[in-house]
């Protein structure tokens, strides 16, 4: 072999040397992409009434959960009852008794919630995909017997596992659950919400979203206040002040439950894909923030019990009754005692007034106090945000706003983290604008 010859197939050699090697590098590479996959996510999406409010809005959803499962996820989607069924139901309970049982109403309204799931199925059935609806009880959802405000006590999801693994979609109906003794419970008005991030906690998925009918959580409901900003993040504890101050956005004792589990979600819209706000664990920079948002309760109404006897044990009494009757009260003032009697006040729910009523009827009598007054048409505005912990003046903001509107204060609450004040309710949409302003949140 001559030279020439010789370097051509040395030449040859090494390129063949060197593809093998190349190739070589790409198979291992390969082989450890392989040894680590990328692991399927577990999404837990959760629709609210207006996002399931119509069969057209029903395909858009599955439409949404699609892409998702398209994305290479496993989803379970919880689903509320199509907008405007729960207060149908409610309506209709009342035409038929005026204080209808408790055990009953949970029978009815989780119908609601059990329409939803399967119609979504449906859906997705009609896009091809492989779905199957549970109700709360067979998702594993067992709550305390606590009828129409039910809690949570435990979730076994085996159900929810097993089918996530046998490739569906699975859809669960918000806002129910079952008891120890089998009957049907619900969660409490927008309790989907709370479905949604117990069953994220109880299933350790990667993420939970909210999706509703706003873009997200609001310095104020965008509704009321036109030029409200949305914020990208919010602490657990403003989001829970806010929720249970009025910004329905959220139920409430669902951002407990997310703060409690340590579970982070993002609250969405179902009509878009902008991008959210994330409400998570308090971090250093959200301190900076003085004010995080205003609420403004309408709901509220206010009892006066007049004439109880200034002596130790009276306010226990009173608020021993209103609790066992599962009643929550919220802002509570004493007046000064004056012969030997206060006043006391305290402000709860609207609809809670004629089962706080009957409650206390008894108790007064035996304790000789005066009369029960109510008072509706109140409203309750907030201002929230974990940076008063750290910076002082809002309330003297608040109230310096309020009064040059001439807009009067009834009672005064506070917090570490919120200041709330009864207003007149015809004056509350005003008064939010103007709080709203006073501290720059537009
Ligand atoms: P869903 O049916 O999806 O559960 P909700 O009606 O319960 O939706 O909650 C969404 C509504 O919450 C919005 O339409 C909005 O008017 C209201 N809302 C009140 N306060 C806020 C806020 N601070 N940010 C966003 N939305 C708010
Ligand atoms: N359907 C229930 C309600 O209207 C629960 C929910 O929507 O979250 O309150
Ligand atoms: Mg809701």
């Amino acid at each position: 072999m001559d030279d020439k010859r010789r370097a051509a197939l040395l030449c040859r050699l090494g390129v063949i040397v060197g593809r093998r090697f190349v190739e070589s590098l790409l198979l291992f590479g390969r082989v450890f992409r392989h040894k680590k996959p990328l692991r399927m996510k577990l999404i837990v999406q959760k629709y609210g009434g207006t996002s399931v409010a119509n069969p057209g809005r029903i395909k858009n959803v599955a439409q949404r959960v699609r892409e998702t499962c398209a994305q290479g996820n496993q989803v379970v989607v919880v689903v509320s009852a199509m907008s405007g069924v729960t207060d149908g139901l409610i309506k209709l309970a009342r035409e038929v008794h005026p204080a209808p049982d408790d055990r009953e109403m949970d029978m009815m309204l989780a119908t609601g919630e059990q329409t939803t799931i399967a119609l979504m199925a449906m859906a997705l059935h009609g896009l091809g995909l492989k779905a199957v609806s549970l109700t709360g009880a067979q998702a594993g959802i067992v709550t305390d017997g606590v009828h129409t405000k039910a809690k949570i006590v435990n979730i076994t999801p085996k159900r929810v596992h097993e089918m996530l693994d046998a490739g569906n979609v699975v859809i669960v109906a918000g806002f129910q659950g079952v008891d120890n003794a089998g009957a049907i419970t619900t969660l409490g008005r927008g309790g989907s919400d709370l479905t949604a991030i117990a069953l994220a906690a109880a299933l350790k998925a990667d993420l939970c979203e909210i999706y509703t009918d706003v873009d997200g959580v609001y310095t104020a409901d965008p509704r009321l206040v036109k030029n409200a900003k949305k914020l990208e993040e919010i602490s657990y504890d403003e989001m829970l002040e806010m929720a249970s101050l009025g910004a329905k956005v959220m139920q409430s004792r669902s951002v407990e439950f997310a703060k409690k589990f340590k579970v982070p979600f993002s609250v969405r819209s179902s009509m878009n894909n902008n991008p959210g706000t994330l409400v998570k664990e308090e971090t250093r920079k959200m301190e900076d923030v003085v004010i995080r948002g205003v609420t403004v309760d309408k709901n509220q109404a206010k009892v006066t019990i007049a004439q109880v006897p200034d002596k130790p044990g009276m306010a226990a009494q009173v608020f021993k009754a209103i609790a066992d009757a599962n009643v929550n009260v919220d802002m509570i003032v004493q007046n000064v005692s004056a012969s030997g009697h206060t006043d006391l006040t305290f402000t709860l729910a609207k609809d809670e007034v004629p089962r706080a009523r009957r409650a206390l009827e008894p108790v007064l009598r035996e304790m000789g106090a005066g009369g029960v007054a109510c008072t509706e048409g109140i409203a309750k505005l907030s201002v929230v945000g974990i940076g008063m912990r750290s910076h002082c003046g809002v309330a003297a903001g608040m109230f310096d706003a309020l009064a040059a509107e001439k807009i009067n204060i009834q009672m005064i609450s506070t917090s570490e983290i919120k200041i709330s004040v009864v207003i007149d309710g015809a004056q509350a949409d005003r008064a939010m604008n103007i709080v709203h302003a006073k501290f720059g949140l537009g």
